[in-house]
């Protein structure tokens, strides 16, 4: 990758297709189960799609070039990928961390599941990680975390693993390759839902794996191709048609977001409000040294569950929705799903309306105060 390119100049050529004269300039999907073999034992790259295809080639080396790594594997949805990532990584007798404030479900796995497989799993703050890896031998860090925004030193804490010969994994969606590029501070490897900003449309469902060292795509890959928890040729296609516009879309949504998080910390219904792009957050410092862009999410905090719901209603932009990442900015009040948040908990995910509309709108429809 070369590094001296922006976001969208890297976004467009990671879609790239061979300047062939007569072939399509747009990447096309191949939705085929089953190859043609050849009569002697050879085996042909590709043999049957839950092995290998060219539609996950394709979006599988535009991963890899945004997020700086040499392999990408593609998974039908972000928690397929970091399932069989920590599959592939734990045996009974692992220590492996997860963060105890971000993604529920990564947590959930751990418990509902890999505990019960011998993995002592152990759940810890974005602010206890670097102490809790000093016990671990595989560490899952998401940073900024989903909801609370709280940000974790990438390269501190990559430098206790590696003193240790722990893996350490970080799940970037929230950042997004154009956000920063754990790979390159350290980290072994990068997860993600491919569903929120890099798709970006909220038509899909999708995740990835991505890294340097060939022994761990192997670990991996062997996890994928027997479990089985693939993507399909079509989602690999807009995933990767998306890709082309994700960095136009990003800039957009960090713009966005940093206008919602000024207007909102001087809003007086506001009680308070956490942006890593917003100079007084508590993790400014050191999101300022690892991020390239703060992200689209905003989290902030009104009175109650009922003043939210009231911003929605008042609000002809908001939509209520989970998830986040795509064109529309939407709200999701995180206590409904069980997060440890207050009740009047709010992650905004800033859109792509124009930033004067958008503010306008979120402030004529905050309550009074
Ligand atoms: C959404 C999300 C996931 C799970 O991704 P899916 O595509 O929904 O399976 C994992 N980690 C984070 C931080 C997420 O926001």
């Amino acid at each position: 990758m070369d590094g001296t390119y922006g976001d969208s100049t890297r976004s467009v050529k990671a879609v790239g297709v061979d300047a062939v004269p007569g072939q399509p300039v747009a990447p096309m999907p191949v939705p085929a189960s089953t190859y043609h073999l050849s009569p002697d034992a050879t085996e042909p790259l590709d043999s049957y799609g839950r092995s290998s295809n060219p539609s996950w080639r394709q979006l599988e080396s535009a991963l890899a070039e945004l997020e700086g790594a040499s392999w990408a594997l593609t998974y039908g949805s972000g928690m397929a990928a970091i399932t069989s990532t920590l599959r592939a990584l734990t045996r009974p007798g692992t220590t492996l961390v997860v963060p105890a404030d971000g993604y529920y479900q990564v947590r959930r796995y751990g418990a509902e599941y890999l505990a019960q497989q011998g993995v002592s799993v152990i759940e810890a703050h974005s602010h206890e990680m670097c102490d809790a890896a000093e016990k671990a031998d595989v560490v899952l860090a998401e940073t900024p975390a989903n909801p609370g925004l709280d940000v974790v030193d990438l390269h501190r804490l990559a430098m206790i693993c590696r003193a240790r010969k722990a893996t350490l994994v970080v799940d970037n969606t929230t950042a997004t390759p154009m956000g920063q590029q754990p790979l390159s501070l350290g980290a072994d490897l990068v997860v993600a839902s491919a569903t929120k900003s890099l798709s970006g449309h909220s038509d899909l469902i999708a995740g990835y794996v991505a890294g340097c060292q060939p022994e761990l795509a192997e670990r991996i890959e062997r996890d994928r191709l027997l479990a089985g928890p693939i993507l399909g040729a079509f989602e690999a296609w807009l995933v990767l048609r998306s890709l082309g516009s994700a960095g136009l879309r990003f800039e957009r949504q960090c713009q966005n977001a940093l206008a919602l998080a000024v207007m909102l910390r001087g809003h007086p219904a506001v009680r308070s409000v956490r942006y890593p792009g917003l100079p007084e957050d508590p993790a400014h410092a050191v999101a300022a040294e690892q991020m390239k862009h703060f992200g689209g999410l905003v989290s902030f905090e009104l009175a109650d569950a009922a003043a939210v719901n009231a911003l929605v209603e008042r609000s002809e932009l908001l939509i209520a929705s989970t998830s986040f990442g795509g064109i529309h900015t939407s709200v999701d009040r995180r206590a409904r799903w069980g997060d440890p948040v207050p009740e009047g908990f709010v992650r905004i995910s800033a859109g792509i309306e124009d930033t004067d509309d958008l503010l306008a709108d979120v402030e004529r429809a905050l309550p009074a105060g």
